[in-house]
């Protein structure tokens, strides 16, 4: 008998649960995608991420047929194309790993429900956390809303999953039909806007693994104190595989675990750590679905946001702030569909604090640009550095972007490579080039002279909202 594996954001073969649940119970599966971008709500995926996705569908198809079977594409709606599938290939089951945002919660919740309604094996499976949202409980039996506590609860009941290889041949008949081919979804950019990406980064289960190892072999060593430094290779860059489920959490866990030693120990924790705050995420997103959106903490509705002009968003989206730093990490954004963390949460105060725009405008260009997008992590970040979040930084901290950049890119290295006008500027005048307005205008005539907002009179708008708010 035939089943459908629905693969989603579970883009391998390595530790596939719903695949292999499939073969454990004797199905022959066919490989499935269903292109619905409707169906994620306020949420389509942005232009960033279906780029990543064409490249991991054709990544994963290609490992398909290396195993004798291979990937049909279909466009939505979901439930109607599948039970249309079961209709023409006389499928019995539907296997399919889960996703937390809200919007596919809910439909996978409904779809699931119907198609047992209807008589049809219908199954869902964890291939994307360590711990599903639902699996970690306060003493209450309530959701966490404090990172601490949250984690010190998951390595309470840590116990390592045992991972799945990739089956070294697939069972395949030719039933059903064929679907449509990859360019259909029309996933890739039109105008090749995303060239620079691809210098970077390899979609696909392949290319995850290849991150991975040249992580523990590399950056590992050292992560923990290295992991906050833009201008050295100090983190894995494994976001966008996680996201689109190239590699299992579990996967990395176990490869680390190997590695472990007396030397390591640190950096090993650190990371996994990390790994803790994407749990953690998605632990939040399930538990307050409409944080997206909304202000985790309510008080923050009243909060005096500066009115949003266009011009304003415009000069930040595009690098052109003025302050070397933030400018560059939006650059790099741009050019590679990623940003360094500590850039990201540089950015990020620089928009909510000194220009006081709400975090949302923040969010929506991240959701657009990042290969990494992922509505948890993003949701968390946003919300964690504006200061509205749970377990935030508070409002009244605000990042000094001159003292970040000194202590963070010391000798001016990552403004130099994405800002390569500023680079013949002394340190450190690199790191606040208005300060020497003919040498800036010498070096670069078409870098902003001034900063587009005087940061110490900014901070102080800042926190004298943030003060009415409280007071
Ligand atoms: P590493 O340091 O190697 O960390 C390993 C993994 O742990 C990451 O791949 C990621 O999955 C997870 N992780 C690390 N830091 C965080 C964190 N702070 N929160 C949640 N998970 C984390 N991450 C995304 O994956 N998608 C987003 O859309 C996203 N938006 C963000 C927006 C803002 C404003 C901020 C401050 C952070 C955001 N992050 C987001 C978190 C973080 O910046 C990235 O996960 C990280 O930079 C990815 O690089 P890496 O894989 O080399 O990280």
């Amino acid at each position: 008998a035939l089943a459908l594996v629905w693969f989603r954001n579970d883009l391998r073969l390595d530790d596939n649960p719903a695949l292999q649940a499939a073969l454990d119970a004797g199905y022959v599966p066919v490989p499935v995608y269903i292109h619905a971008p409707d169906e994620a709500g306020d949420w389509r995926p942005g232009a960033a991420s279906d780029a990543w996705r064409h490249r991991s569908l054709a990544a994963l198809d290609a490992r398909l047929r290396q195993r004798g079977s291979h990937l049909r594409h279909f466009f939505g709606p979901s439930l109607a194309t599948l039970q249309s599938l079961i209709a023409m290939s006389g499928a019995e089951a539907v296997f399919w790993n889960r996703r937390y945002e809200p919007a596919f919660e809910r439909r996978d919740a409904h779809i699931k429900q119907t198609l047992r309604a209807q008589g049809v094996r219908a199954e869902s499976f964890n291939s994307a956390l360590l711990f599903e949202p639902w699996t970690v409980r306060t003493r209450q039996g309530g959701p966490f809303k404090v990172f601490t506590p949250f984690w010190k609860a998951v390595l309470a009941q840590w116990q390592h999953a045992p991972c799945g290889d990739a089956p070294a041949r697939l069972p395949y008949r030719d039933d059903g039909p064929a679907g449509v081919p990859l360019v259909a979804l029309k996933l890739a950019p039109r105008r090749d806007w995303d060239r620079g990406f691809w210098n970077e980064w390899t979609p696909g289960e392949e290319g995850a693994r290849a991150a991975l190892d040249t992580f523990v072999d590399g950056a590992l060593r050292g992560y923990a104190t290295q992991r906050d430094r833009p201008d050295r290779a100090g983190t894995s860059r494994l976001s966008p595989h996680l996201h689109f489920g190239e590699l299992s959490p579990w996967r990395i866990a176990s490869a680390l675990e190997r590695e472990r030693n007396a030397r390591n120990a640190a950096d090993i924790d650190a990371f996994l750590r990390e790994l803790g705050w994407r749990e953690f995420a998605h632990h939040l997103l399930h538990h307050f679905p409409d944080t997206p959106s909304q202000n985790f903490d309510p008080r923050f509705n009243d909060f005096d946001w500066a009115p949003a002009t266009e011009a304003r968003l415009a000069e930040w989206r595009d690098g052109r702030t003025g302050v070397p730093i933030v400018d560059a990490g939006l650059r790099e954004l741009w050019a590679t569909g990623w940003m360094h963390n500590r850039v990201r949460m540089i950015v990020a105060s620089f928009l909510t604090k000194h220009l006081r725009q709400h975090w949302r405008h923040g969010a929506r260009w991240f959701w657009d640009t990042l290969v990494d997008a992922d509505l948890a992590n993003n949701t968390l970040g946003w919300q964690w550095v504006a200061g509205t979040g749970a377990d935030a930084a508070p409002y009244f901290r605000v990042f000094n972007p001159l003292l970040q950049a000194q202590k963070f890119d010391p000798d001016g290295r990552y403004i130099a490579r994405w800002l390569p006008e500023l680079a013949s500027l002394p340190l450190p005048l690199r790191f606040a080039p208005w300060q020497d307005p003919q040498a800036l205008q010498r070096a670069a005539p078409e870098y902003p002279p001034q900063p587009n907002v005087e940061l110490a009179a900014g901070r102080d708008r800042a926190l004298a909202a943030y003060r009415k708010l409280r007071d």
